[in-house]
């Protein structure tokens, strides 16, 4: 009994030292994707396999806060972003992230000067959420063209609004044409906009 133990013990040790760990993570075939391709921006449903070498995975979810606080964007909304700014570029509109990613401390000085701007913390909120509340921190929030490119940095922008939801982005907030989020699946219609942060 001891010995057939033994044996299927070294068995498995055996076994998972044939097999690669890349190769078994490799049989576990998503069943549903959304592929964008990186060259174009043309986003393809993929409901057995994977996106091909010249795509990239936007995920078939909206993209909430991950777990631990990041230090850089999500890679998928990132990847998102990117496949929409080569599609706004095949159309002659430049997209620009002008604040993405802000740790708590950056958040802090930008909360700290929309009070003084704005002369209470309520006024300042509607424009600058205070670092626990912000989703910049979490990087799940870009600033796009913002004091960039005048009229034109606001007309990609306005693309962008339009059409982000192919890529699961939207623009959140009525009071802020240059802010996006991941708050959709790709292809499902952005919520409606709130007036302003609070
Ligand atoms: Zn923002």
């Amino acid at each position: 009994m001891k010995a057939n133990h033994l044996k299927c013990a070294l068995g498995a040790l055996v076994f998972s030292l044939l097999i690669p760990a890349n190769q078994v993570s490799a049989k576990e075939t998503p069943v549903l994707d959304y592929c964008a391709n990186k060259s174009t921006g043309n986003v393809r449903k993929v409901t057995k396999g994977l996106c091909t070498q010249s795509e990239i995975s936007l995920g078939t979810q909206p993209i909430t806060r991950p777990k631990n606080r990041p230090s850089d964007l999500v890679p998928q909304f990132k990847a998102r972003y990117e496949v929409a700014k080569v599609a706004a570029k095949l159309i002659g509109h430049t997209l620009t992230i002008t604040s993405g990613y802000r740790s708590l401390a950056q958040q802090q000085i930008l909360f700290d000067r929309a009070v003084k701007r704005n002369g209470s913390v309520t006024a300042a909120t509607r424009w600058v959420l205070p670092p626990k509340k912000s989703n910049h921190p979490w990087g799940i929030a870009i600033d796009i063209n913002y004091r960039v490119g005048g009229a034109k940095g606001e007309k990609a922008a306005a693309w962008l609004e339009k059409n982000g939801y192919k890529y699961g982005l939207c623009r959140r907030y009525e009071n802020e044409w240059w802010h996006f989020e991941p708050l959709v699946a790709p292809g499902r219609k952005c919520p409606k906009m709130e007036p302003y942060a609070s």
